[in-house]
């Protein structure tokens, strides 16, 4: 079904990155417990800017992003998505480790919301990954789950979603780079070029190329 995730995986064969994406995911949701009925699920937006937070940090090894439209509830804008981890939540839903949920908001806009199926992890994930993760996803003053909101800032348009602390009287908060766009090429792709290295040469054959 999906482009380049062929391979069959087993939850003996899965990646370290599989595994990270799996973490952070464990971190925000949970099925329901006997003290607590409800599921707990994590919105796809929150996961994507920890996902990129986490490849700037060098924390999945084959994971790579790129500017993608997104719609978010004020319009479309650009971020920087890994196709990587989109292909790997639909390897770990395969595998039945994750479930995905689909919220329809107040702004009829779609959104994937996902969640770990069992309270323990059902492979075991490399320490340093767990802490690599723990670090990126607790307040670096507290130590309480972060969370992320859409804030635009007055002052820089390209800073949108805060990451910040919800503990009451914690004020940190830092803006996340997953809407700095680095590079523009996107903006002229429609577009043919006229390209001078071509003048002179045989139009049908530049065409095969
Ligand atoms: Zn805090």
């Amino acid at each position: 079904m999906m482009k380049g995730s062929k391979k069959a995986w087993t939850l003996e064969t899965i990646t370290d990155d599989h595994k990270a994406l799996y973490y952070i995911i464990s971190r925000f949701s949970s099925p329901s417990r006997e003290a607590q009925k409800v599921d707990i699920w994590l919105k796809e937006l929150p996961l994507r800017v920890f996902v990129f937070e986490g490849i700037v940090d060098k924390i999945f090894v084959h994971y790579d992003y790129s500017p993608a439209s997104v719609e978010l509830p004020d319009g479309r804008r650009y971020l920087n998505i890994s196709q990587e981890a989109e292909d790997d939540i639909a390897d770990l839903r395969e595998l039945g480790v994750i479930s995905c949920l689909k919220l329809s908001t107040t702004t009829y806009i779609t959104v994937n919301a996902y969640r770990v199926n069992q309270h323990e992890p059902p492979f075991a994930i490399p320490e340093g990954t767990k802490a690599a993760i723990d670090k990126l996803v607790r307040c670096p003053s507290c130590g309480t789950l972060l969370d992320t909101d859409l804030v635009p800032d007055p002052d820089d348009e390209e800073n949108l979603i805060l990451i910040h602390c919800k503990k009451e009287g914690c004020d940190f908060k830092r803006y996340s780079a997953i809407t700095k766009i680095e590079d523009v090429s996107y903006e002229t792709s429609p577009y043919l070029p006229d390209i001078p290295f071509y003048k002179g040469q045989d139009e049908h054959e530049w065409r095969e190329e």
